[in-house]
């Protein structure tokens, strides 16, 4: 799965448009839109997956940088591109609704229900 999401973007980052070139040839990560694991169980399927370069992918991670819905790349929640998809990418957009959940917070409800 990993290999065919960079395949198919050619190691360019789907955030930013970077291609990292390196000796070896191009680089990029792969990141999962939903995590993988408790909590958040999220598939370890092609829809789920992006093609981005390091930079973007530590962002993502550390939820600096998130996805809407509709595609659009957020940078604490301020609009700075549009993600690249390609057509044979079938992005999971309920995914996408998830992260942007993670990334604001509001994915603490359900254990923080009390209030
Ligand atoms: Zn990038």
């Amino acid at each position: 799965m990993a290999q065919s999401v960079k395949k198919l973007y050619a190691d360019t980052c789907q955030m930013c448009g970077l291609q990292l070139q390196t000796a070896a040839g191009t680089y990029s990560e792969v990141a999962h839109i939903r995590p993988l694991g408790i909590p958040h169980n999220g598939p370890d399927s092609l829809n789920n997956l992006l093609c981005l370069c390091p930079n973007c992918h530590t962002q993502f991670d550390g939820h600096a940088l998130s996805v809407a819905p509709d595609g659009t790349v957020l940078r604490f929640g301020v609009p700075v591109g549009k993600l690249v998809v390609n057509a044979r990418h079938e992005l999971d957009f309920s995914q996408l609704a998830y992260q942007s959940e993670i990334s604001s917070g509001k994915s603490q409800k359900s254990s923080t229900e009390d209030l």
